[in-house]
């Protein structure tokens, strides 16, 4: 659909996060614009939430003056304190960096150019072929640090993406696309987010699309099940589901009973994450972006935090008690760089003495072999 474009200035353009993210590995974020023509049909920035001005899908807020605001925001010559090294995340959020407006107004590419001068290392979520022709740019990146090329799927079945995400390149050919990047060794991720209940979150579906993905090389794949907050998302969603099959429709009520933040019940989100896992295994692909890609390019103190995140979640996906999450939120919350407290860890909350050693492990050596394990099922810890 072509985009009405409404003409906006910005106060701020790169999001400062509180801590280091760790689906996506990064400390700062941008969008560039409010709204998306992809108008996948399930997309949570249509929720009354985020306030994303116009109707959804047709009306694309562009920020004409991004580019000054964020040379301003990104220029070390403008701050008294240069930003902290981390990964930029171009992506995700109430828009997608490539959709068609980028064309025109070039917003992601003058970033990038910004980002590549500034020497930032990049993680780009898109839905978009349009990556391509920054093809250059991101390996000038990559080259100077790390550029990080990630797409997202509800599946990789063509037919039912042109149902539920009209406005997007088809499954097939942002495989093509994740596989040019990796062919000149750029890391790839999939985000298999958000699998549709009943329709893509089958053990057959989930198979096929990590399979999919295994077989151009990809570096990891993160899931996540669907969110539906009530309101416009949700009235949107049900109006394309029910043209679909709606039949499936009571038993998305089922699933999706009044939670404020839109999830569906527990059960399953457990359900299809354990799904996942157990498929992913079969596969040998990592289910969080393994450290040898990122951990040289931030901080040792988000390193501690991201690899103490990413052991919770997998610990949690076996069904086992995590102290890990609680020492990652309580280190995030320090204004002091961790090293300084090496040998007064326990001081710290939620830091007891095995959680002490291994962040000693992590500050030693850069990683952790007992996370190695989790994550990739290397040797054993002792
Ligand atoms: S591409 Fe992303 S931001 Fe755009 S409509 Fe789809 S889910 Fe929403």
């Amino acid at each position: 659909m072509r985009a009405n474009v409404i003409n906006t200035q910005a106060k701020s353009i790169l999001r400062k996060q509180k801590k280091a993210e760790s689906w996506f590995v990064s400390r700062y974020g941008m969008n560039l614009y409010r709204g998306c023509t992809h108008n996948c049909a399930y997309c949570d920035g249509r929720a009354e939430k985020y306030q994303v001005e116009g109707e959804f899908g047709r009306d694309v807020a562009v920020k004409m003056n991004a580019i000054d605001v964020l040379k301003r925001e990104i220029d070390p010559t403008h701050k008294r304190k240069p930003l902290r090294p981390g990964f930029i995340f171009v992506g995700g959020g109430v828009c997608d960096s490539y959709q068609p407006v980028e064309l025109q107004y070039e917003l992601t590419r003058q970033a990038l150019q910004l980002i590549a001068y500034y020497n930032f290392p990049v993680h780009m979520l898109t839905k978009s072929t349009l990556i391509e022709r920054d093809f250059e740019l991101l390996r000038r990146i990559h080259q100077q640090s790390c550029a990080i090329i990630s797409m997202s799927f509800s599946s990789v079945d063509d037919a039912i993406s042109a149902r539920f995400e009209p406005g997007v390149s088809r499954p097939t050919h942002r495989l093509k696309t994740l596989a040019k990047f990796k062919k000149a060794n750029f890391p790839i991720g999939m985000y298999l987010m958000p699998v549709l209940p009943f329709i893509t979150d089958s053990p057959e579906k989930i198979a096929e699309s990590v399979k999919a993905a295994t077989d151009i090389g990809i570096d990891f794949i993160i899931f996540g099940g669907l969110t539906m907050k009530a309101g416009r998302q949700q009235e949107h969603f049900y109006r394309i589901l029910r043209e679909y099959d709606a039949r499936l429709i009571p038993q998305y009520e089922n699933i999706y009973s009044g939670n404020p933040w839109g999830e569906a019940r527990k059960e399953y989100y457990d359900s299809i994450s354990h799904l996942f896992a157990e498929i992913c295994k079969t596969f040998q692909v990592p289910i969080r972006i393994p450290p040898f890609i990122w951990r040289d390019f931030v901080d040792e103190t988000d390193r501690v935090v991201i690899i103490l995140e990413h052991i919770d979640y997998l610990l949690k996906l076996k069904n086992q008690k995590s102290p890990y999450g609680y020492a990652a939120y309580s280190i995030s919350q320090m204004k002091e760089p961790l090293r300084h407290l090496y040998n007064q860890l326990q001081q710290i909350k939620g830091i007891g003495n095995s959680v002490a050693r291994l962040i000693r492990e992590i500050l030693d050596t850069g990683s952790s072999a007992y996370y190695e394990w989790l994550l990739l099922g290397k040797r054993p810890p002792q």
